[in-house]
């Protein structure tokens, strides 16, 4: 089976985290901060916390920039339920903004309307999670000249978007954003097994995400309420998780992260070909974008029913998936009040969406056989 998505590991991968086990801490060593220091200067933002999950960096960016009871959060639909799920662990509130059919990512427009009717009703989001739908940046400049002025926190699922740029930077610069969430599960842009990142500019949100990263504990004399008791003195000033990264993983990540631009440029390779050689078909292509992360290849039939195409494709071998499921028609969330028509474009969108196999690892013979496949089924 050729799956839609796989990591690549390679030998100095391999000796990085041997050399952490036979020679280093496992936890709480030099891995984590180097891990940190190498993420921040990649994208160029002044601060980055690494934690043990996408969904985590999440949860604590939420957390850490306020969201709590009684706050509404703003998501795009097209998306993993993580990006909803953190507002709920907050307690908070969920609504969606719909997507734009071209870019697949949160409508600005849709944006710009919900904004005047919540403005209106008094019932404006505290935060909006903004989604770089397989891997291309969300217009932050257009979102934030929105969001900024209404004192709305904005935050980055840039899951999909390490390696990607925006406006010549990179993806995670939180040029005009609160703070940027990295994953790096293993089909994501580079694999630390699980684990995840907050980024942000902020020196005081970055002290916020460690303290709810590890048990809200800390040992910085200036953040507690007494004098120190002595060298084993810390205190526990909020309630935080234990959302730590390991030595181990974080050591992969470094190893990994040295090879970040040679997978995209591999990927924009691959994302090449594919449009040049599906371009005859019945189907709608990605935007085509020279800026993107291209963490999926995801095409939208055009005359064919897509549970036919899926199976036929996965009974030739090729390991085809579906980005996405919309957030809102999950049960969990149609319980919560939502349901078919709320958002029109992203149900649309999920009808016939199709994601090929796309991963630095593809092989050129392998990439034909998808398009030969796809070829004399819907040619
Ligand atoms: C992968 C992903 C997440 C969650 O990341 P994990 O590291 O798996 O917890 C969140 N949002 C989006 C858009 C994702 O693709």
């Amino acid at each position: 089976m050729i799956p839609y998505g796989k990591h690549q590991v390679d030998q100095e991968d391999l000796d990085a985290v041997i050399d952490v086990l036979e020679n280093q801490f496992l936890t709480q060593g030099q891995q984590v901060p180097a891990f940190e220091a190498a993420l921040k200067d990649y994208c160029g933002a002044a601060h980055a916390v690494a934690v043990n999950s996408g969904t985590s960096a999440l949860h604590i960016a939420c957390l850490a920039l306020g969201v709590a009871e009684g706050d509404l959060v703003w998501t795009s639909p097209n998306s993993f339920v993580a990006s909803a799920n953190c507002a709920r662990y907050c307690g908070a509130q969920i609504d969606f903004v719909d997507i734009d059919p071209i870019t697949r990512n949160l409508s600005v427009e849709a944006l710009t309307q919900k904004l005047a009717k919540a403005k209106q009703a008094n019932r404006l989001p505290k935060a909006i999670v903004v989604v770089h739908f397989a891997g291309m940046s969300c217009d932050m400049r257009a979102i934030s000249a929105l969001t900024a002025p209404l004192g709305i926190v904005l935050i980055e699922d840039a899951s999909h978007g390490l390696g990607g740029r925006y406006l010549n930077k990179a993806i995670g610069s939180c040029q005009f954003s609160d703070a940027c969430v990295l994953s790096f599960h293993p089909v994501k842009s580079i694999t630390t097994a699980e684990g995840g990142t907050v980024l942000t500019n902020s020196a005081s949100l970055a002290e916020k995400l460690r303290l709810f990263a590890s048990h809200g504990i800390t040992r910085a004399a200036d953040l507690m309420d007494s004098e120190s008791e002595g060298p084993w003195y810390y205190q526990q000033i909020a309630l935080g998780y234990n959302y730590r990264l390991s030595d181990l993983h974080a050591a992969l990540g470094i190893s990994q992260l040295r090879r970040l631009d040679s997978f995209i440029a591999k990927r924009r390779e691959l994302v090449q070909i594919y449009c040049d050689k599906l371009a005859g078909l019945p189907l709608v292509l990605p935007m085509e974008s020279s800026d993107s992360a291209w963490h999926l290849f995801t095409v939208e039939l055009r005359q064919h029913d897509r549970a036919e195409i899926f199976a036929r494709l996965q009974q030739a071998g090729i390991g085809v998936n579906v980005h996405y499921i919309p957030i809102h028609l999950q049960p969990y969330y149609r319980q919560l009040g939502f349901g078919p028509g709320d958002f029109p474009c992203a149900e649309a969108y999920y009808q016939n969406a199709l994601t090929l196999p796309l991963y630095p690892g593809l092989s050129a013979d392998n990439q034909r056989y998808v398009i030969d496949t796809l070829v004399s089924i819907l040619g």
